[in-house]
């Protein structure tokens, strides 16, 4: 834990964390050094971890990255946090994300962007991206301040993080994870996950995370597996998917020859590769920007400066909210809730929400039925390598493009998960993803293990 906390002072310019709690955290590492010494450990016993600021965590300042939330104390612990801690994990602090986990860069946040500690090799001073929305997360784990982080993925924000930082990221099945005191952007899509260094420590990590609560009503009653057991590193006779439509115009060489790559080790492994074909795949980015900020722009709602959060004073009730939220959400989490409220908006919903839903319900369907003949699938976790500051257009819509792999995925509630699968030609890391059948974590994990 010393280490590690000396690490976040020496790395502190890449703004991975929001909020620091290095004497907590020494405290619960001493209660470890005791649990340890009388064989009381539990499976995450005195590893410190990064926590991403969009878990409620009691005591502890919470913000989403916004202003809205800059001062909010959360009375509660979200379970997933509560199960990490239960297990022993050392919470060095809070780490930065895009402003209530909308984004792909970690730009969005209110407290300034993170910096990815990899550098290229043509332009070592460029300041590059860690990806987002769990980009501090990432960062933290990749420069070495935290053994491991959650993440929460509504989009791929584990998976697409992970991937600009050369780290193992999963998406759980949708419901694997308590969704109770995470802060909410997209209530059916959200889901925690472990970003992590190996498969390995994913695997022991998503175990201390995972597990039926009856506080969230999405959580499932499902047993939870241990999941490092399932890393047998044997796949032989394994049938992987390999998408057709996830070779879109314009999908750059080395991406696709890491893709190549990815299935050769496979074949090399005794699995076999299957072509199938997802045919709804190109409608699932628009379909995403319609259900997501529909349901950001109720989930956010709440943030009316009277319950909680921030206040601005204004000389009438309407004219409170309005000067409340203006000042409080940035311009990300804007044009989201504006999306939002026009899809759902009388005359409008049918035409957009209710046709969304349809079209998520095919892509679901695709998925099942490829399931029908393959165990997992594999596609490329981004259509890039991390990208510069500053190097995108004004276009908000080319940010959106970076999660073309990983959404549908979402969208299908399936597990997915970003492994470091090589470097582009100039020295960054590039992932692939993995996505199995609804909670089969388990064969997804141990074709990683396989893979790594
Ligand atoms: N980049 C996507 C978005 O902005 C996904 C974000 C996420 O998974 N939280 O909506």
């Amino acid at each position: 834990t010393r280490a590690h906390i000396d690490a976040m002072d020496r790395n502190r310019a890449l703004n991975a964390f929001v909020t620091e709690t290095p004497d907590l955290a020494l405290e619960r590492a001493a209660l470890s050094d005791a649990k340890l010494g009388k064989g009381e450990a539990g499976a995450m016993e005195g590893l410190p971890i990064g926590m991403k600021d969009l878990f409620c965590t009691e005591g502890v300042r919470t913000t989403a990255c916004s202003r809205i939330l800059e001062n909010f104390v959360p009375p509660y612990e979200s379970t997933v946090s509560a199960n990490l801690k239960k297990a022993g994990a050392v919470v060095l602090g809070k780490t930065a994300l895009d402003e209530f986990a909308m984004g792909s860069s970690n730009m969005t946040s209110a407290f300034g962007p993170v910096i990815n500690p990899w550098k290229r090799k043509s332009d070592p001073s460029a300041r590059l991206v860690p990806g987002g929305s769990s980009g501090g997360s990432a960062t933290a784990v990749a420069a070495r301040m935290a053994l491991a982080a959650t993440g929460t993925d509504t989009g791929g924000s584990i998976r697409q993080p992970a991937a600009f930082c050369g780290l193992v990221g999963i998406k759980p099945t949708y419901g694997r994870c308590s969704r109770w005191g995470v802060v909410a952007f997209a209530s059916s899509l959200d889901q925690a996950g472990p970003m992590t260094r190996t498969v390995r420590d994913a695997a022991i990590m998503l175990g201390s995370m995972v597990g039926h609560d009856p506080k969230d009503s999405t959580s499932a009653p499902v047993a939870v597996p241990d999941f490092e057991a399932a890393l047998s590193g044997d796949i032989r006779g394994l049938k992987v998917g390999i998408p057709k439509e996830y070779r879109p115009d314009g999908l750059s060489d080395e991406i696709s020859k890491l893709w190549e790559a990815g299935v050769d080790m496979l074949k090399a492994a005794g699995a076999t590769p299957v072509e199938i074909s997802l045919p709804h795949t190109k409608y699932a980015l628009p379909t995403y920007y319609i259900v997501a900020p529909a349901e950001c722009s109720s989930n956010l709602a709440r943030y009316d400066g009277v319950r909680y959060g921030l206040r601005v004073e204004g000389s009438t009730l309407d004219e409170m909210y309005a000067k409340t939220r203006a000042a409080g959400f940035g311009e990300e989490v804007r044009r989201r809730i504006l999306i939002g409220t026009y899809v759902l908006s009388a005359g409008y919903y049918d035409a957009y929400y209710i046709k969304a839903q349809k079209v998520r319900r095919l892509i679901a369907d695709d998925f099942a039925k490829a399931f029908e003949t393959v165990d997992v699938i594999l596609t490329p976790t981004a259509p890039s390598a991390a990208f510069g500051l500053g190097e995108t257009d004004d276009n908000p819509v080319t940010m959106w493009l970076n999660d073309v792999f990983t959404i549908p995925t979402s969208l299908a509630g399936l597990p997915g998960l970003s492994l470091p699968a090589g470097l582009s030609a100039d020295g960054l890391p590039l992932g692939l993803q993995l996505i199995g059948r609804p909670f089969d974590e388990e064969t997804v994990l141990r074709v990683a293990d396989v893979m790594e």
